[in-house]
């Protein structure tokens, strides 16, 4: 018997699921793509320099990995070491040019970034000083139950020079032993 054809139109991500569910059914199946490489909005492209990698369009899948389209594949996940970073070397009014958070950082008007660099710790509110590498970090509170301890943000270092001249986020997390 003839084995049954499908012809997904689009390499997106719902034209791949849709093609690896019908050749997990038994099809045969093909895939006509328009555009020079697979992916759809999901496609990583470099849009700017040499050597630095953008998303196209999608860039926060954070349901992917529970996603039953991906149950049983044999897919890789990479997480970022930095999951954001100021793109733009221009003076921002909350977050410096050149700022790169680490995984983790959690940020609102209210949570204090501390800088730990000096001697001494300064305190910042809803502003990240541009240049500034930012990790995840607590500080005691005390309260009538006991003291827990709250979340906070640690400026544990700044993207040198040569850093911001384009070295990639990941060394400058990794100067920092990050990522
Ligand atoms: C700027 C932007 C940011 C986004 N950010 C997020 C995000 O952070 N998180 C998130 O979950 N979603 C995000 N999305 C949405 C996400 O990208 C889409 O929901 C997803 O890509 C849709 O997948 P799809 O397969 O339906 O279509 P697409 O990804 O658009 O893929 C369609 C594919 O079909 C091809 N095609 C079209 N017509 C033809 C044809 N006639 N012949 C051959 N090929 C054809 C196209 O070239 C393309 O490759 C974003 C979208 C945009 C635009």
């Amino acid at each position: 018997m003839a084995s049954r054809k499908a012809t997904v139109v689009g390499s997106g991500p719902n034209g791949l699921a849709a093609a690896v569910r019908l050749a997990q059914a038994g099809l045969e199946v093909t895939v006509h793509e328009e555009a020079a490489t697979v992916g759809g909005g999901c496609r990583t492209a470099e849009l700017t320099l040499p050597g630095f990698r953008h998303d196209v369009c999608a860039a926060v899948l954070p349901l992917a990995r529970r996603s039953p389209a991906f149950a049983g594949l044999d897919v890789e996940w990479i997480d970022p070491p930095a999951p954001a970073a100021h793109a733009l070397l221009k003076a921002q009014a909350r977050f410096g040019a050149g700022a790169v958070l680490g995984p983790n950082v959690s940020l609102t008007s209210s949570v204090p970034i501390i800088d730990v660099t000096g001697s001494e710790p300064v305190e910042h509110r809803g502003y990240v000083p541009p240049r500034a590498i930012v990790i995840p970090g607590t500080r005691p509170k005390a309260f009538p139950a006991g003291t827990y301890h709250l979340a906070c943000a640690l400026i544990v270092g700044w993207r040198s020079e040569a850093t911001e001249l384009k070295v990639s986020l990941n060394e400058a997390l990794r100067e920092h032993g990050l990522g």
